[in-house]
């Protein structure tokens, strides 16, 4: 029995685990787990400790690592997902598609104590080298091995399907399908003729999902790649037909969340999640990006923790890290860390205005405060999102009870001096 199916009938383990990491009571969980509104991410070879997604608990951030077919290192690859978990990221998603695939995914899921989701489909793909070629039970039998090999969630772009591509072909679009997982389901229906083997015989993906009890993130193929494309029929179309495979999973007992866009302006956001929620009847929203504009790359950690915050505030459970390098190049350990950091404080902004978090985020913030008005600066800078950096920046300041800021204009030292009399 899959988890979903077990807590039908009572509160589990996993539940119990995710009830006292976040504060927040089993029976309730269990029951925003029963209606789809939370995932616990954990594949039943029990690798990692489970983690929760959804309404009520705390906003989670992925971490994308992997090899591409011009740069791999498995040694590299192991070393950013380590970087990506140290640095807070709550899961790590191996995206290899160059190199020793099966090597580099069992390396990663034996290196971190995380979640590590994948996209099965890209292995399909690195067999041959022409899309045409892969067949579909090749499709199927990674994604099988890769259940087998312990992964926690995997992303399916079952919502590519005729409809979809039939909205692609008459829309204006400037980038096409962005997503490597739709671009290679698109290519391959095209090339076949034929409807999306995971779309069509989406009843046999999800017999493999549960027998591994591996969460589904039904992704988004046909995201938008630029702020022109966004919210338009190819998006939406998919977005439809995304809401009608939860309803499918729900009843075969398989977890399931929605991924979504992509690049998306600032005043599209709230529909396009309030979209998402609604079309999967409260499904977990797992976020790439939004990226709100197409003109800073160098810069994507923050034009994506924007979007991602903004998007948060609405709806969105899951943010995954844009780094610094996206668009330009594979990323590098550094890269993630400064992307994990970056769309960690778009989380905690996020849970500052979440039901269920607000209270506890706040007490955070509000410890922060108070050390900051005593000029606690040893407390201060442990109570930061990143301690490392903030005392980095801070020893520029000479040791006095202010900071090199203002000086002895220290506002707080002059108010503190002040009030004392
Ligand atoms: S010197 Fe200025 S910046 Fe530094 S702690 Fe005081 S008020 Fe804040």
């Amino acid at each position: 029995m899959t988890l979903l199916d077990r807590a039908r009938s009572g509160i589990t383990d996993e539940i119990r685990f995710v009830s006292d990491s976040e504060g927040i009571d089993a029976e309730v969980i269990r029951n925003l787990l029963c209606k789809g509104e939370i995932v616990i991410l954990q594949n039943n070879s029990k690798r990692a400790d489970p983690v929760g997604v959804g309404s009520m608990l705390s906003t989670k951030v992925n971490a994308n690592v992997g090899t591409s077919t011009t740069s791999s290192s498995l040694e590299e690859e192991v070393e950013k997902a380590r970087a990506g978990v140290e640095s807070g990221a709550d899961t790590v998603m191996d995206l290899s598609t160059g190199g020793n695939l099966d090597l580099i995914r069992q390396s990663i899921l034996g290196a971190v104590n995380a979640p590590v989701g994948t996209v099965p489909l890209y292995q399909a793909a690195c067999k041959h080298t022409s899309i045409a070629d892969i067949s579909s039970d090749e499709m199927f039998n990674v994604l099988r091995q890769h259940c087998r090999d312990g992964v926690d969630f995997v992303t399916v772009h079952a919502g590519v399907n005729r409809n979809s591509l039939r909205e692609l072909e008459s829309s204006n679009r400037i980038l096409g399908v962005v997503s490597r997982g739709g671009a290679i389901t698109t290519a391959w229906m095209l090339q076949h003729d034929s409807e999306n083997p995971f779309y069509s015989e989406f009843d046999y993906l999800l017999e493999i999902l549960s027998e591994y009890d591996v969460v589904a993130s039904l992704g988004d193929g046909m995201r938008p790649g630029c702020i022109h494309d966004s919210s338009d029929r190819p998006e939406y179309t998919e977005l439809i037909t995304l809401g009608e495979l939860v309803e499918r999973c729900r009843r075969a007992g398989v977890q399931c969340m929605v991924e979504g866009p992509g690049h998306v302006p600032l005043d599209e956001i709230e529909t396009s999640v309030r979209a998402m929620k609604y079309l999967s009847k409260g499904a977990p929203v797992y976020l790439l990006g939004p990226l709100v504009t197409d003109l800073a790359p160098g810069y994507d950690h923050f034009t994506a923790a924007i979007g991602g915050a903004i998007a948060g505030m609405h709806g969105a459970d899951f943010l995954c890290v844009t780094t610094p390098a996206e668009h330009l190049a594979l990323p590098t350990s550094e890269d993630i860390r400064n992307g994990v950091m970056v769309t960690r404080i778009a989380a905690h902004a996020i849970d500052l205005v979440k039901d269920g978090q607000r209270k506890s985020a706040r007490r955070m913030d509000n410890e922060i405060a108070r050390a900051r008005r005593d000029l606690n600066w040893q407390r201060q800078l442990e109570l930061a999102i990143d301690p490392e950096h903030a005392r980095r920046t801070h020893s520029r300041s000479k040791e006095t009870d202010v900071c090199s800021m203002c000086g002895e204009l220290c506002a707080i030292k002059v108010m503190n001096d002040t009030t004392k009399k």
